[in-house]
């Protein structure tokens, strides 16, 4: 799977994605096919770290989700040619659909700030990606969620136990009050209850940090904008879930969504305000590390890598 995101299509494009230049379309220039790149293969290469102003940041390979073609997920009321079409177009398997999954991790002063904890053990590889970037899950300060999913809140136990053992949990008051009602989740919510630091968002909540209120894929869903003087840097979260289909198609319903019509709206705002923006984003189920804006390309909003070639 992981060779098929390295396809030539997409290699292609890695010295223009990364040409500062390259990322402004001036009129007359050509658009890239395909402005994507992946930085390497995360299974040999877990870790990539870049900077957010003067802030330390590191995204980290947990693994991948392949999602059929079945309009249960993607294109809930089209047809699997219809999805197709625009993973075609852009030199992407159309099945199953590929999507990955990175939490990020952000130092600011003595924090140590984790975005989203992966699958959970078993399941992801988070823990073998921390260990190659030399970070100690006990030093980690904070998780900040974005939202109650098990592949952002399965990491948070390990062997029944907080798996960041000095850590506060972060999430808005209403996903907490969701994870609670959630029969599913008991376990869970037994273990993680003492660490849960819940906050209402739209403020900062964090050093740096501010939660934005972006409810709809589940009800109390959160974006963190993570802020280091002029630099700034969107963890979206499940705002967009594939850089294809979720950036070209916002208005196409997601099944992962639970309020269709509320989900459907937040992306499409979020992408609206992103093209217009230009604004850094960092998207946990993009092509790894998922770092890169969202511009008009042809008419078309399009996802744009800026992630550095791996030396
Ligand atoms: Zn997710």
């Amino acid at each position: 799977m992981r060779i098929l995101m390295a396809t030539a299509a997409v290699t292609a494009l890695t010295l223009a994605a990364c040409s500062p230049a390259a990322n402004d379309q001036k009129s007359g220039e050509p658009a890239p096919p395909n402005p994507t790149q992946t930085v390497a293969a995360p299974a040999e290469k877990p870790v990539y770290r870049f900077k957010i102003g003067a802030l330390d940041a590191i995204a980290l390979f947990d693994g991948q989700n392949p999602v059929p073609n079945d309009n249960k997920v993607f294109g809930v009321g089209l047809t699997p040619q219809a999805v197709a079409a625009p993973l075609t177009a852009a030199g992407q398997p159309a099945d199953p659909i590929m999507l990955e999954i990175h939490p990020l991790l952000v130092r600011n002063g003595d924090r140590t700030m984790l975005f989203d904890a992966g699958l959970g053990a078993g399941k992801g590889q988070l823990m073998q990606s921390l260990q190659t970037a030399g970070v100690d899950p006990a030093n980690i300060t904070d998780v900040m969620i974005s939202h109650g999913h098990p592949d952002h809140v399965g990491g948070l136990v390990a062997d029944g136990a907080p798996a960041f053992p000095n850590a506060a949990i972060r999430m808005s008051e209403a996903e907490w009050a969701s994870i609670r009602a959630n029969p599913e989740m008991a376990d869970l919510v037994r273990v993680i209850t003492p660490k849960v630091q819940a906050f209402r968002p739209d403020e900062e909540v964090a050093p740096g940090v501010e939660a934005q209120d972006t409810a709809g894929h589940t009800p109390g869903h959160v974006a963190y904008l993570i802020t280091d003087g002029q630099n700034q840097l969107l963890y979206t979260g499940d705002l967009m879930h594939h850089w294809v289909l979720s950036v070209e198609h916002p208005d196409w319903t997601v099944g992962y969504d639970d309020d269709a019509t509320a989900g459907k709206k937040a992306r499409l705002d979020e992408i609206t305000a992103l093209r217009a923006s230009g604004a850094h984003i960092y998207a946990y189920h993009f092509p790894f590390p998922g770092l890169g804006k969202i511009q008009t390309r042809e008419g078309r909003a399009t996802f744009i890598s800026e992630a550095q070639p791996a030396a």
